[in-house]
């Protein structure tokens, strides 16, 4: 049983990519690799010249920024990673 309906679900992949100017408007950013929250500005590694953030944490881009509709917690990024990983 999903918290988060499937259709939201597969958007997520839409948020971690290309997601630069989304992060810009964000405080938070939240991976659904390795499940953790943090401050934008520990961003430090992009990839696709630029345009998509790696997770400070880990290195894989599945960073969600807060601007996303996805609310940031860690129910919503273990069901993420359920999904996607
Ligand atoms: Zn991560």
């Amino acid at each position: 049983m999903w918290l988060i309906k499937e259709m939201d679900i597969k958007k997520a992949s839409k948020y971690s990519i290309y997601n630069m100017s989304e992060l810009e408007k964000s405080d938070k950013a939240g991976c659904y690799y390795c499940k953790s929250i943090f401050d934008i500005s520990e961003i430090s590694e992009t990839t696709d010249n630029g345009k998509t953030a790696m997770c400070p944490k880990c290195g894989i881009d599945s960073v969600l920024p807060d601007s996303s509709p996805f609310k940031l917690d860690k129910n919503t990024l273990t069901e993420l990673n359920k999904y996607w990983f």
